[in-house]
């Protein structure tokens, strides 16, 4: 199947996201309060299809995607993401029950730099990180500015982009965008009827 490439890609991209973000943080003591979950309770949160294909596939072979996909029917796709969990909080993986799996928006949030008006790339941090630790923005900063590599939001977001702009350009309530991607990975109506009947 050709989305098993595009995938493959886009776990390349977090991987190499994810070793820079560990290497930041070690360097700068970067790190959410102890079972903090705030960003993922919030309703706007947006991201691509493609972004939650590493985690389609998977469910789809582990027989979890249908399931999924009958939740997702029921949801209003427009509230918190289905995988936000409050009473999982844990100082890993906060409150997502698929944190190996989470999309870019959420490997990025208060991890990344913003490209501002003048070009320059600026640590962006949540508002619980910039309330409990006020020095800390001036300190990554600081850093940057001798030569720390923080990664840049619009850089991975081009990257996601550049497999499949179509898939990786359109932005979603985070929910319809899992589902789109469930969709994808050949959960169309047809194959419901296959699944139903097996
Ligand atoms: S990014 Fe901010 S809101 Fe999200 S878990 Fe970390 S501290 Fe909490
Ligand atoms: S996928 Fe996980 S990390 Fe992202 S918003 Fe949902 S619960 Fe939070």
């Amino acid at each position: 199947m050709v989305y098993d490439s595009y995938a493959e890609e886009v776990k390349e991209i977090y991987s190499r996201l994810d070793e820079q973000i560990r290497e930041m943080k070690k360097l700068t003591g970067l790190s959410c309060p102890k079972a903090c979950g705030v960003c993922c309770s919030k309703e706007n949160i947006e991201a691509t299809a493609l972004e939650f294909l590493p985690l389609s596939l998977h469910l789809w072979e582990t027989g979890e995607a249908f399931s999924w996909y009958k939740i997702l029917q029921k949801e209003d796709l427009n509230n918190t993401c289905v995988f936000y969990k409050s009473q999982l909080s844990d100082n890993d993986t906060g409150a997502c029950m698929m944190y190996f799996y989470r999309p870019l928006v959420c490997r990025l949030f208060s991890n990344a730099a913003v490209i501002n008006k003048y070009e320059k790339a600026e640590i962006s941090l949540c508002r619980i990180l910039s309330g409990s630790r006020p020095e800390l923005k001036e300190h990554i900063q600081k850093a940057m500015g001798m030569g720390l590599s923080v990664p840049v939001m619009r850089n991975y977001s081009m990257m996601i982009y550049n497999i499949h702009p179509e898939l990786g350009g359109k932005y979603y309530p985070i929910n319809t965008a899992f589902k789109k991607s469930l969709e994808i990975v050949s959960l169309s109506p047809k194959n419901f009827s296959n699944n139903r009947a097996a």
